[in-house]
């Protein structure tokens, strides 16, 4: 289950955080995540649970904004949100999509004390 060394390395990123402000609690922390990420959120807050066990970051909630999966098209231009990943353009039927969004595995807030 890889998502427990992800939760691994947003803990480890939160405690530096924590390290760097001299304080001692970590409350929450923001996440974003894209639909292509390959993260499975439930899985994610369950490993999350698991890992802040016994350190400062025990208790706190793990936020997870979904990001979707956008898309440009190389022939026309347009960008659009793919939806049930069909990667068409919306204006001109291209399939020649470009993903530029959806990926993301990203910490964007830390709530410390
Ligand atoms: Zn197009």
């Amino acid at each position: 289950m890889h998502e427990m060394s992800i939760a691994e390395g947003i803990l480890d990123i939160s405690l530096d955080t924590m390290h760097q402000h001299k304080a001692t609690v970590i409350h929450s922390v923001q996440l974003d995540l894209g639909l292509m990420s390959g993260v499975e959120p439930d899985a994610l807050l369950f490993c999350w649970d698991a890992v802040t066990q016994g350190s400062p970051a025990e208790g706190s909630t793990l936020d997870i904004r979904r990001i979707p999966i956008t898309g440009q098209c190389l022939d026309c231009n347009t960008v659009f949100d793919v939806k049930d990943r069909t990667f068409i353009c919306p204006s001109c039927e291209s399939n020649i999509i470009n993903t530029i969004g959806g990926r993301e595995l990203q910490v964007t807030s830390i709530d410390i004390d």
